[in-house]
């Protein structure tokens, strides 16, 4: 993913680290801005500040877009395992179905965490929604 945030005016924090990084940190359920302690206090609850630096990550208006993303990234996984193995009838179509279920399930479930992880960071990374109103006094917020 390019970093095309990196020529814009933004805190020096944020600035030092590409968005890149940020997202890896929230992807790993470390704070994007520390680096130090967990951004999840619960499985897709954030913790309101962050133990290490005091962000607040309160802030962030993921809503159903790691949802996306996590379906998004199953279903490629698995669609291409499916008609492959379903064209050459190589299971009965009952085991291929328990496949899919199990499949997008497990799938789904162990991506949600890592993809919200990476949207709050992006969004950190490019002030938006309430990390907007963090910005310093005159810079533009970015949406
Ligand atoms: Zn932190």
């Amino acid at each position: 993913m390019p970093d095309s945030a990196r020529n814009t005016p933004i805190a020096p924090d944020r600035a030092a680290i590409s968005a890149t990084q940020l997202a890896l940190r929230g992807m790993r359920n470390h704070c994007p801005r520390c680096d130090t302690k967990p951004l999840f206090r619960r499985y897709l609850k954030p913790v309101e500040r962050c133990a290490g630096c005091g962000q607040d990550w309160t802030l962030h208006q993921a809503d159903d877009f790691p949802a996306y993303i996590a379906i998004f990234i199953s279903g490629h996984l698995l669609a291409p395992l499916l008609i492959a193995v379903g064209s050459r009838e190589l299971l009965p179509m009952g085991v291929l179905a328990l496949i899919a279920i199990v499949g997008a399930l497990v799938l789904t479930i162990a991506l949600l965490q890592p993809a919200k992880g990476a949207v709050i960071a992006l969004q950190y990374h490019w002030k938006m929604h309430g990390f907007a109103a963090e910005t310093a006094a005159g810079e533009r917020p970015r949406d």
